[in-house]
């Protein structure tokens, strides 16, 4: 399902990400860790096609910057970017009517209630508290039922009832055959669902870790990070 392919970007003369490649496949739950600044964000950035790189991804066997792959792609960003002038609910149409959905207000008032946005709808994009905004970056990259979702940070300033169904909305999605990658510091949040981990550090990729090996060496996937990353923040 997403296939990133020797995959380089430069900041000026940082290695962001330095000749990445992994792939997930259909179906999976990947979790990408690394400790501040080992490139998780840029190479999110790039899967959603919103950098310059070198190298290649694909969405679904499509290039990502196809409208095909882009179809099959939901991000969430690590800062959410409302539109201040759109309600709550305008986002979700705005998002409905750019993917030409059909049939949404359903799934639209269950994902509206489900992270208690259902009173909030007729609020404005810069009169939302930052975990409302994560709330409804959340909700729009739901709305279209993606194949693939990616989330940057997802859990970060959630309060405990949208951390309990985020994560609710991580096993449905799993359960349902999506294909799931989450960025996260917060391991425990995550160690029920995982299939494949992917370390990162200094924009290297340090080891693709698959759940059913760390079970069978019976090492915790938090201790196999802190043994491949010890030394912590690189900043
Ligand atoms: P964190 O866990 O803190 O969110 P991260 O793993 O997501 O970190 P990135 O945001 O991808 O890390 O940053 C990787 C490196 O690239 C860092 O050294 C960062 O300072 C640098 N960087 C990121 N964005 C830019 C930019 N726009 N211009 C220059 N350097 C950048």
């Amino acid at each position: 399902m997403l296939e990133v392919k020797d995959v380089s970007k430069k900041y000026g003369k940082l290695m962001a990400n330095n000749h990445l490649s992994f792939t997930l496949e259909d179906g999976m739950v990947g979790i990408l860790l690394g400790p501040n600044g080992a490139g998780k964000s840029t190479i999110f950035k790039s899967i959603a096609g919103l950098l310059r790189y070198e190298g290649e991804i694909t969405i679904a066997g499509y290039v990502n910057k196809t409208s095909e792959a882009r179809a099959a792609l939901g991000f969430v960003p690590e800062i959410p970017a409302m539109y201040p002038n759109l309600t709550v609910e305008e986002h979700l149409d705005f998002i409905a009517r750019a993917y030409r959905l059909k049939d949404y207000e359903e799934r639209k008032e269950a994902l509206l209630r489900r992270f208690e946005l259902d009173d909030k709808r007729r609020k404005f994009g810069d009169e939302l508290s930052k975990g409302m905004q994560q709330k409804l970056s959340i909700c729009c990259a739901l709305l279209t039922d993606p194949k693939l979702i990616i989330l940057d940070e997802p859990l970060v300033g959630l309060d405990p009832h949208a951390i309990k169904e985020l994560k609710k909305t991580f096993e449905e999605l799993k359960a349902q055959g999506t294909t799931v990658l989450i960025s996260t510091h917060m391991i425990e949040s995550v160690d029920m669902i995982w299939d494949k981990a992917f370390i990162l550090y200094r924009g290297e990729l340090l080891a693709t870790l698959t759940k059913s090996d760390l079970d069978r060496e019976g090492v915790s996937l938090e201790d196999k990070f802190f043994e491949l990353t010890e030394g912590g923040s690189e900043e």
